[in-house]
């Protein structure tokens, strides 16, 4: 609590240098809100090509150079200017929004708290201008000789903030950011020819293509590519297209959904929700489909200035566009499979649909349920007396059997265990890798031929993020050339695991941005399920017996590190009285 005070203090107006620096941290929060606005300056440009170099996390040096209609000599001095555009003139002006940037703040709150310098030369100008600026304060502004086009060089950022630059991550996180971002600019501009690059090393080329499915192929790789379902619905004033990819490609998080409009890459919990919607039926919960959306709208009906950095936005008519996204997804699967998901007559709006594809019947091997699928419950009845636990789930000593290569079940003193064998394995590794590395690293096992895994640009940077977390865990990876890392050893505990479901497990599960400790504990899950005999995975009595004694240590078991129960327990009293056995 805030202690109470008779006033807060005298008011005084900040000093504009104070003040700069503030609502310069609105727009600019990280290196890859400059790569963003940078990039976004080139797109409106008109640029063909668009150059992005960056020296580590682009904390030392972004550079972005573009081949568009570029600044003439005599604006290049107002650009560093607060509300200084050339995009709109008056209000009105923003009911008609074709560009990525209007509010005239971006490259103002980037000269606030950086070194930064502009060359351009103005289309068929023959002369170009220079200007740079530190800090908010603008230096000398001259003529140049330079290419048409812009190029814009941001050094330092957060150097006159020491407290936003210390909180700067490092380096291959600060790269995962911007290469999560420089996706969704790249795959909402097909057309712009993208050069990306690190610490003098290219990380992407993709040249010009007139086609979105291009695009992705040429970013995500062909595999992706050729499973992709077009969706495509227009009505009055609203287009919607785009791919969509069966679901059968799921992730377990909305971050390979993307939305695009009128070119400018969005978030919007209603539109998120309709395409999950969509797939409903066909996904069980907390899997989520992959999807590139491209809605043309007219700019009147929406308002893109909601946001300081322009990322939400708000519909005039959001059922509208809920309504047509859905059927316009739900048409596409259906071309998957006719009747997979039946489209209502009248589409109007988020209520008229809910429920629509509520007793759909789900082809059986949409969902694959081995592994740590929930498939706990729906086998047994829900009585009260089935209570899970190590409690009272007495250990066995008696006779046990494998069945359907998934379960165990296991004579006990006073009834009978009914144990997930994956469940049970997965509690036990997860302890196991937990009580190791309180103590040391985990020990690792060379792989005799080290595996070579080529990913996309987040991937790549995301998993070099998580290297140093993973080598304490037994898990030694290296960079190899463009996009690709070697994996040279895997955890002792896991030496049987393919080392590629292995690293696609940890992207996959390690999407969030979590703190180190969560980050490590969410890791040790993912290595744990991994690690953990399947279901479906016959097994020798050895190695049965190996199972069920793992739950003679001290840990409880009761439990799978995703909350799942391990084991069943049905007591001979209550099996007694479901077979009406009273009179005995
Ligand atoms: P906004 O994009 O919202 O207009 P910015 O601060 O990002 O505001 O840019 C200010 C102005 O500088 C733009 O309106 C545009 O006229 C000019 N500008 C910035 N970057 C470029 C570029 N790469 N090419 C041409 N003009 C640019
Ligand atoms: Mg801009």
């Amino acid at each position: 609590m805030q202690k109470q005070q008779d006033f807060l203090g005298r008011i005084q107006v900040l000093s504009p240098d104070v003040a700069r620096k503030i609502s310069a941290g609105e727009v600019i929060e990280r290196p890859s809100s400059v790569v963003k606005e940078l990039v976004e300056n080139s797109i409106d440009a008109g640029s063909t090509r668009i150059d992005v170099e960056l020296v580590e996390g682009g904390k030392t040096l972004i550079r972005v150079a573009d081949d568009g209609v570029g600044i003439p000599a005599d604006d290049l001095a107002k650009i560093f200017l607060k509300h200084a555009t050339s995009k709109i003139a008056a209000i009105e002006d923003l009911e008609a929004i074709y560009t990525m940037g209007f509010r005239g703040e971006a490259l103002a709150s980037i000269g606030a708290v950086s070194m930064a310098r502009v060359v351009s030369c103005a289309r068929g100008a023959g002369q170009g201008a220079e200007v740079e600026v530190k800090g908010g304060d603008r230096g000398k502004h001259k003529y140049v000789g330079a290419p048409d086009g812009t190029q814009v060089e941001v050094k330092e950022l957060f150097f006159n903030i020491p407290a936003r630059r210390k909180f700067l991550k490092s380096t291959p996180a600060e790269m995962s950011h911007i290469s999560d971002m420089l996706a969704k600019l790249t795959l909402s501009h097909p057309a712009v020819h993208f050069v990306f690059s690190h610490n003098g090393r290219e990380v992407f080329n993709l040249p010009s293509t007139s086609s979105l499915k291009e695009r992705i192929a040429a970013y995500y790789g062909e595999e992706l590519a050729r499973d992709l379902v077009p969706i495509s619905s227009r009505e009055p004033g609203l287009e919607v297209r785009g791919y969509a990819l069966p679901p059968s490609q799921y992730r377990t998080n909305t971050r390979m959904q993307f939305v695009f409009l009128n070119g400018r890459p969005i978030k919007d919990a209603g539109l998120t929700h309709a395409i999950n919607n969509a797939y409903r039926a066909l996904l069980p919960p907390g899997r989520f489909p992959i999807i590139f959306l491209s809605l043309d709208i007219d700019p009147s009906s929406v308002d893109v200035n909601v946001h300081p950095t322009k990322l939400e936005v708000r519909f005039r008519d959001g059922s509208r566009v809920y309504g047509q996204v859905l059927q316009a997804v739900k048409k596409a699967l259906n071309q998957l499979q006719p009747g997979l998901v039946p489209p209502p007559a009248a589409p109007s709006g988020a209520d008229a649909n809910t429920g629509a594809s509520q007793d759909v019947r789900v082809p059986p091997k949409m969902f694959d349920r081995r592994g740590s699928g929930g498939v706990t419950g729906s086998l047994l009845p829900r009585t009260p007396a089935v209570t899970p636990g190590r409690e009272t789930a007495e250990m066995g000593y008696g006779r046990f059997v494998q069945l359907h290569s998934a379960y165990i079940v296991e004579e006990t003193p006073k009834g009978i265990n009914i144990i997930d064998q994956h469940a049970l394995h997965e509690a036990a590794l997860y302890h196991d890798i937990k009580g190791i590395i309180q103590e040391k690293t985990l020990s690792s096992q060379r792989l005799l031929i080290p595996e070579l895994l080529e990913l996309s640009p987040e991937d790549f940077f995301r998993i070099l993020e998580l290297k140093d977390v993973l080598e304490r865990l037994g898990l030694e990876l290296e960079e190899f050339g463009r996009n690709s890392v070697i994996v040279r050893a895997v955890p002792q505990i896991l030496k049987d695991v393919d080392p590629k479901e292995l690293i696609k497990g940890l992207l996959e599960d390690t999407r969030e941005r979590l703190t180190g400790e969560q980050m490590t504990d969410r890791i040790i899950k993912v290595l744990a399920c991994r690690g953990a005999v399947k279901s479906g995975q016959k097994l020798s009595s050895q190695e049965l017996v190996a199972l069920l004694e793992r739950r003679k240590g001290t840990e409880p078991l009761s439990h799978c590190p995703h909350g799942r129960p391990t084991t069943l327990f049905f007591s001979l009293e209550e099996l007694d009285k479901q077979f009406k056995r009273t009179g005995k």
